[in-house]
């Protein structure tokens, strides 16, 4: 049924004309809709129309020369399965109601005599009842076709994944060579730096930093694809990541002094870990050279240390550029990055300096490799950021003490 133009075709069928007219005029009522009524004495032309309309709504008389009603609206039932069906007989014998139920796949049943009020109330159910059908049907249609188009997308997204995962193998593998014999020669050159003049050692002072720039890059990616691959290993040692922490915050120094981000460290004593010292060094540094590269001059930057029910929680607090609520989780993919990347730029400690996007996919895999947790909260953008690690914390007599 049209919903704009609103029309509903009825299709009548009895062998008695006048049967037929007498419904035609109790259909002669307003009902939102207009109705276009088909009439027929001949239940084989009924279905021929069946096949040649849309008829949204089909009244048939049970007793007919040709063919019953039931044995009818049977076909119509195949033949249109949404075409309502209503059936009129002067019988309300048990046997000829079931068979309009279970063959007829009626819809409703009107015994003779009915009067016009009777068939209008029933015309009126079945017009409500196809719309029904209908609208559900078109839900269906489109649930459907949601389904299979995000499937689709699904399946472009795992092609472009596998992609990535590929480009990061070749990249981490067959760029890392180049990139080393780029960098021991442009140290060769810089050890016979004297020799040049000025402008040429300017040329190669900036080749040399990108050169060191790309070897991080490129470590970086191998140990990304060396942790998907389930291949990190791990050299664990007793931390104490006092220690840690101040020989970093020592070596940051002057990234601090800069950019005039005050500082603070509160650790309570003996916080010791077993852990990878190198990559857990890589871990925290990423994450406050992050704070320091998302924080504008001037911030806070707040470091604490805690024992916590068995673990060792870090928490690195800034008051800086904010992360969204629906990015908290996104940001520890590897690539990602709130930035537009045609702005980018990369720089360690510039604020938003930009990067690569593999820092925190690192950190994660290295925090997961030592059965910790990493995660990030913020109240929004600009309202500064804190990024939370937690690790088994280390006792001396815990199995495996070195
Ligand atoms: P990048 O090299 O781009 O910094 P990361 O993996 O370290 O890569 O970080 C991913 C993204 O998370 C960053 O591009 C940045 O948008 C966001 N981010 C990380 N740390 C912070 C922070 N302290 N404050 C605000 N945003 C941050």
């Amino acid at each position: 049924m049209s919903e704009d133009q609103k029309i509903c075709n009825i299709l009548v069928v009895d062998d008695e004309t006048y049967n037929l007219e007498a419904v035609e005029r109790a259909l002669r009522f307003q009902n939102g809709y207009t109705f276009q009524v088909y009439k027929t004495t001949s239940p084989l032309q009924a279905l021929q129309m069946v096949r040649e309309e849309q008829i949204h709504i089909i009244i048939s008389d049970q007793r007919m020369k040709e063919m019953s009603g039931v044995e009818m609206l049977n076909q119509v039932s195949r033949l249109s399965p949404n075409t309502v069906r209503i059936i009129l007989t002067a019988y309300t014998d048990r046997n000829d109601l079931l068979d309009a139920i279970n063959v007829g796949k009626v819809y409703r049943y009107l015994t003779k005599p009915w009067n016009a009020e009777d068939l209008r109330m029933v015309v009126k159910d079945a017009v409500d009842y196809y719309a029904l059908i209908h609208r559900n049907q078109t839900l269906t249609e489109e649930l459907t076709r949601t389904i299979e188009e995000l499937q689709e997308s699904n399946k472009e997204l795992k092609k472009l994944d596998d992609l990535k995962n590929r480009f990061m193998v070749v990249a981490s593998h067959e760029l890392r060579t180049p990139a080393t014999i780029i960098t021991s020669s442009l140290e060769l050159l810089n050890n016979s730096a004297h020799q040049l003049d000025p402008q040429m050692k300017r040329v190669l002072h900036t080749a040399l930093k990108g050169a060191y720039r790309l070897n991080e890059v490129l470590e970086t990616l191998f140990e990304i694809v060396e942790a998907n691959s389930q291949k990190l290993i791990l050299n664990p040692v007793v931390v104490n990541l006092v220690d840690l922490f101040n020989l970093l915050l020592g070596r940051m120094a002057e990234q601090l002094n800069i950019r005039q981000l005050n500082i603070k460290m509160v650790f309570e004593e003996n916080l010791m870990v077993l852990g990878d010292r190198h990559k857990l060094y890589q871990v925290f540094e990423n994450l406050i050279s992050n704070a320091i590269k998302y924080t504008p001059d001037g911030g806070h930057i707040s470091i604490r240390g805690e024992r916590l029910n068995g673990c060792i929680r870090i928490t690195v607090q800034d008051t800086g550029a904010g992360i969204p609520s629906e990015e908290l989780q996104r940001i520890f993919e590897t690539f990602y990055q709130l930035e537009n990347l045609n702005y980018h730029h990369s720089s360690r400690y510039d604020y938003l300096g930009g990067g690569s996007g593999l820092g925190l996919s690192l950190c994660k895999s290295i925090i997961k490799a030592h059965q910790g947790k990493i995660w990030a909260e913020s109240e929004g953008i600009q309202k500064g950021s804190t990024f939370y690690v937690e690790l088994p914390a280390y006792h001396a007599d815990s199995a495996g003490a070195k």
